[in-house]
């Protein structure tokens, strides 16, 4: 142990055969990729460095950052993708560690503010009948109940309020309508409350999306948490550059112009009845908005490219008009707010809000600023946006930097470049920074994760899983099905899916690339297993992800226990976070290497920019991008160390390819075999495994 500082010995103690860890759990065992790993972080944290890891799955990563991070005394911000890791963390992992370790650390969790209960807009909600119908009239009554006894006023710890129901925009803030210190109800704002008892707190627990919130003054309101934190922890970081580059862009939305008709509305008939038409001036925007909505083609609901003077598919003058009519009404209800601006402080607020959202249009009326690419998505709304490539450059200049604030100026991308005059020229000290998760890429260096983070420079570890995977898992390629362009590859992998199902008696999960082969290879096994009470087919959209994960949970244990095994066809979401340990799941069966759209506007841009660099877009971009999105769906596969089954991986690129070579090499190395009845008798003995015999 020569060498080894303080911090380093008090680790290694915790995570010893009969150290704290073993005393607080019987199953505990030490695993040596943990280890490392808690060691790697103890060093980060002791120089301040930045460090990406790269942790199998089983590796028990949230322990290998947490012990450290909780015995370092330094304060920490752990920032998940998913609210489920995030209240896992708070409300199960931080408490049982703290508890384990006997130290006395303050923790918190801080949430977007959608979560919160707004007591001002509950106000304006209960006084104006603006809701939208009279189940939502019925659950305000309940909040209101509910209002009086809560003490975090988070949403979520309110029995029954459906987390889609229609209320929620009109009992919550938003960054454009929060009337911050001149709102009425300022000192007992749940929001605000949460906020605080964050900046007490040695350990918080945030998300992406607020990370990047609270970067940004001018997108919060605050930016305040990242400069008193010593280290900031990123778990499921493999989602920080798609949360980033979402929120770093600018959007414009007609469900924004809405919101700010029906604000405008209530407002108005709430503080200042009688001065002007309030009914008038909101519809006034709200058709503007819905004009702007009608030229975009009405079945879209994809991302429509956007590199001319309009987006794909929209009539340039037709767009530039419909974007002035937006304009001219946002000026009018502007103007009729002048005389009334002193009554309430919702009418300056309202106002700013509107020329905020001129400003935007103003924006999209010119071309998009070099480095930034544009494009529009519809449904029953259009959203049109314009994001960075990429978060290197923020990221870069918050960790070379350490400057804790940067505003998104409306007029020129970023404002980040480093030579900028407001560069701070005393800066705060650095800090360290942590990112891990199971799939961060498929070579030695994560280039996937680190190229688009601005992270080259940064350490990387990879840790690999603890599970013996040759024994526990079966990797079929079929060799006689056609190949992944023909049009009768989706029906095989139906066929396919349904006798690895059969065998299994469901037990499967089917994962698609398209959403036009989920919707084929789920018809075709629900016709299929029609009247078959002991196996049922679940498709995608027939409830939450969450509750169809814990549908599917319940399938493993016995028929005659009066349980269904289940078969699930998804797509895109599930590939990733769909976590069913035990015999529910044994197999899981990938239709096609799963490489981005190519005509998606976001993909273009960047093939584009890498082609521009004298790089080649295929094997830089879509190679690392499909095998790092294989490697998670095949990860669905094995949770814990007693799992079993088999991956199927329906396309035949995988072995004839060189490049599907490489990415073969990214997955989990399994016994391989070719030929699906090479596999039946293994399904059969896979069958007999109950999970409740575990
Ligand atoms: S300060 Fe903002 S979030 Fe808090 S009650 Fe007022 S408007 Fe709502």
């Amino acid at each position: 142990m020569t060498g080894m500082t303080g911090l380093e010995a008090m680790v290694r103690a915790v995570f010893e055969p009969d150290g704290m860890l073993s005393g607080a759990d019987p199953h505990y065992k030490p695993r040596a990729g943990q280890i490392e790993m808690a060691l790697a972080i103890c060093e980060a944290l002791q120089h301040k460095q930045a460090l990406v890891v790269e942790a199998g799955t089983g590796v028990g990563k949230t322990f290998a950052y947490l012990v450290p991070a909780l015995l370092s005394g330094q304060r920490v911000l752990v920032s998940t993708a998913t609210k489920t890791l995030q209240d896992q963390l708070y409300g199960r992992d931080l408490p049982r560690l703290v508890q384990t370790l006997g130290i006395p650390v303050q923790i918190a969790l801080l949430k977007g503010r959608a979560n919160y209960l707004c007591l001002h807009r509950m106000e304006l909600a209960r006084s104006e009948a603006i809701l939208p119908d009279r189940a939502s009239v019925r659950a305000l009554a309940k909040v209101e109940k509910w209002a009086h006894g809560t003490r975090t006023g988070d949403l979520a710890e309110m029995p029954g309020l459906d987390e889609r129901s229609p209320l929620i925009p009109f009992i919550t803030s938003n960054r454009d309508n929060c009337l911050g210190s001149e709102c009425a109800h300022f000192k007992t704002c749940h929001l605000m409350a949460a906020r605080r008892q964050a900046l007490a707190a040695e350990v918080v627990v945030i998300n992406h999306h607020l990370f990047f919130a609270d970067l940004s003054v001018r997108q919060s309101g605050m930016a305040e948490l990242l400069p008193t934190v010593d280290a900031v922890i990123f778990d499921e970081a493999h989602q920080l550059n798609a949360t980033g580059v979402n929120f770093l862009g600018q959007n414009l939305s007609s469900a924004q112009w809405i919101d700010a008709a029906r604000d405008v509305l209530a407002a108005g008939l709430t503080h200042a009845r009688g001065a002007s038409d309030w009914s008038a001036l909101a519809a006034l925007l709200e058709k503007s908005a819905r004009d702007l909505r009608l030229l975009f083609p009405r079945e879209s609901s994809n991302r429509l490219a956007w590199v001319q003077e309009a987006p794909q598919g929209v009539d340039g003058i037709e767009f530039r008009s419909a974007c002035e009519q937006c304009l001219a009404a946002a000026r009018q209800v502007s103007q009729a707010m002048e005389p009334v601006l002193d009554s309430a402080p919702d009418f300056p607020r309202l106002q700013e809000r509107l020329m905020d959202l001129a400003s935007l249009v103003e924006r999209f009326l010119q071309p998009a600023a070099p480095g930034l690419v544009r494009w529009a998505e519809v449904n029953s709304g259009v959203r049109i946006i314009e994001s960075p490539l990429d978060i290197a450059e923020l990221f870069q200049k918050q960790i070379l930097w350490g400057q804790a604030a940067v505003d998104v100026p409306l007029d020129t991308g970023w404002g980040i470049d480093p030579d900028d005059q407001d560069t701070p020229t005393s800066l705060p000290p650095a800090r360290t920074w942590i990112f891990t998760s199971a799939t961060l890429g498929n070579d030695d260096s994560l280039s996937w994760f680190t190229e688009p983070c601005g992270l080259t420079q940064a350490r990387v570890l990879r840790v690999q899983s603890p599970f013996d995977y040759k024994k526990q898992g079966v990797l079929l390629v079929p060799r006689d099905m056609a190949p992944p362009q023909d049009p009768q590859h989706t029906e095989q992998v139906a066929e396919l899916a349904e006798q690895v199902a059969r065998a299994l008696g469901g037990r499967t999960l089917v994962l698609t690339t398209t959403l036009r082969a989920l919707k084929q290879i789920g018809e075709h096994l629900k016709q299929a297993f029609e009247g078959d009470a002991s196996l049922e087919v679940l498709v995608q959209g027939e409830g939450s992800k969450r509750e169809l994960m814990e549908r599917f949970q319940q399938g493993g244990g016995t028929y005659q226990g009066g349980q269904a095994g289940f078969v699930l066809v998804a797509s895109a979401s599930f590939w990733e976070g769909f976590d069913v340990p035990g015999h529910a799941l044994q197999a899981v069966v990938i239709d096609k290497l799963p490489f981005p759209p190519p005509n998606d506007p976001l993909v273009e841009a960047r093939s584009a920019a890498l082609q521009a660099k004298g790089r080649k877009p295929f094997m830089d971009y879509f190679i690392p991008e499909a095998a790092v999105a294989l490697k998670q769906g095949a990860g669905r596969l094995i949770r814990r160390e007693t799992d079993k089954g088999v991956l199927v991986v329906c396309d035949s690129r995988l072995i004839h390819t060189g490049y599907g070579k490489s990415m073969m090499a990214a997955l989990p190395d399994m016994s391989r075999v070719s030929d699906l009845s090479l596999l039946l008798p293994a399904l059969q003995r896979l069958r007999q495994l109950r999970t409740d015999s575990v």
